[in-house]
């Protein structure tokens, strides 16, 4: 086995078959849907202050069943977790130009959200063992003109809470969890995206569980909650009739989940956990064949945390190994593991590059709101940029269905890609 050639170099491939696409929607989400479709209700929402403010029965049971699954005060699904976080970034009080200290190594929407407002996301490195955002590079990036931290549970594990909301508590700060990747996963007995004043939840059909497109909102707090349902459905038009006093940006959007949608999630929601514990043994088991490989760390989950692996992530050390990263990455791919080199440096986009967001002039960079330069430059996030130029190495758990025979195989492949790395040095391919 080890003397075989490597398929990069025109020996067989290992993995000779596609892995299935990821799966979790089945005959409990079939049923539940035609009972709403034969209800004939598939939304049942009102604009305006009335009973049908907050939507109909499955959304109304929906929210309840998050609120006990993931124990928290309040639920409220939005009809995408971009949406869940604009909603979130609305209610904190947020005001234009005020800044946002957010993760460049997130999904867009995280930092969007963020500007939706005319807020100024402020993008702090992040730690290598979990490539969440780093407490230190939080404080170093606090100016008096932030007013939260944005939080992520990158690829499944949650970020440091304990530090995130020390620092918080110490500026006043409020802190939003972007738990989209992570949803299931503990921190300290906890469900990661509760311990934030605002967490939440992706139902986007990438995600452990979908409902097609969706998300879901988690607070403890009423007054929060309740500025969340006004954003999610025309504030604006329903804050009269209601009595609502504080008016700051209750500009509201549609950003309301449909009843097919949430007749779905209570299914989802079932089955999250044994999906969950799937991807766990899927995942340690990949790390248990993976561990004896020279220059490679295999994913870190911290004390009285777990990881639910939406990406597997892996740290090549490409000077100990004398081997660069994408030459094996182009091995493993040749091998028929779909890995991925790169994930996001958002400041790097065009958007933060350029400045331009709002209109062609660099609103709201260029505003009197903004009362600072904010840097995006190439190098204000060296860890992240590292990891994607150099070291970074991710797996999809979520994007197939996988056995344990299917892991051993992907095993199999990464050894035969290190037992050659000899071969792989003395090759030109780039
Ligand atoms: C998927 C994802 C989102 C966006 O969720 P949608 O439901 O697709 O809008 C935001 N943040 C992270 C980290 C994500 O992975």
């Amino acid at each position: 086995m080890t003397s075989d050639k490597l398929a990069l170099l025109s020996g067989s491939k290992t993995v000779n078959k596609e892995f299935p696409a990821y799966n979790s929607i089945g005959e409990e989400e079939r049923i539940a849907v035609d009972k709403v479709m034969r209800s004939g209700v598939l939304s049942q929402f009102l604009g305006c202050w009335h009973a049908d403010f907050y939507g109909g029965p499955k959304v109304q049971e929906f929210e309840r069943t998050c609120e006990k699954y993931f124990k928290v005060k309040h639920a409220i699904t939005v009809n995408s977790w971009t949406s869940g976080l604009t909603a979130a970034m609305g209610a904190i009080d947020i005001e234009p130009g005020d800044e946002v200290i957010v993760s460049p190594w997130t999904m867009c929407a995280s930092a969007t959200a963020i500007l939706h407002w005319n807020a100024i996301p402020v993008f702090a490195d992040i730690e290598p063992e979990t490539f969440n955002i780093d407490p230190a590079a939080i404080e170093k990036n606090i100016t008096p003109y932030t007013k939260a931290i944005l939080a992520v549970d990158i690829f499944g594990h949650s970020a440091d809470m304990d530090a995130l909301m020390g620092i918080a508590k110490k500026h006043n700060l409020k802190v939003i969890s972007d738990t989209a990747q992570a949803p299931g996963a503990l921190y300290k007995d906890r469900y990661a995206g509760t311990v934030a004043d605002i967490g939440g939840y992706s139902l986007n059909y990438h995600k452990h569980i979908h409902t097609g497109e969706g998300g879901i909102l988690v607070t403890e707090n009423d007054d929060l909650a309740e500025r969340m349902r006004l954003i999610r459905n025309h504030a604006e038009a329903v804050v009269g009739d209601k009595g609502t006093k504080k008016l700051n940006n209750m500009i509201g959007h549609n950003f309301r989940l449909g009843e097919i949608e949430c007749a779905i999630g209570i299914e989802q929601l079932k089955k999250l956990s044994d999906l969950v514990s799937s991807r766990q043994h899927l995942a340690e088991r990949l790390s248990a064949g993976l561990q004896q490989l020279n220059g490679l760390q295999t994913p870190v989950t911290k004390p009285d945390c777990t990881h639910v692996y939406y990406i597997y992530p892996l740290i090549v050390d490409t000077n100990a190994l004398g081997c660069e990263r994408d030459v094996i990455a182009k091995a493993l791919q040749a091998e028929g593991v779909n890995v991925s080199t790169q994930y996001q440096n958002l400041h790097l986009l065009p958007m933060y590059q350029k400045k331009m967001a709002y209109g062609s002039n660099g609103f709201p960079w260029t505003s009197e709101i903004c009362k600072r330069e904010v840097s995006y430059e190439k190098g204000i996030c060296p860890v992240a940029e590292d990891l994607n130029e150099k070291s970074y190495i991710g797996f999809g758990m979520c994007v197939y269905e996988l056995t344990a025979a299917d892991i051993d195989l992907i095993i199999t492949a990464f050894h035969k890609v290190w037992d050659n790395l000899d071969a792989l040095r003395s090759t030109n391919i780039s």
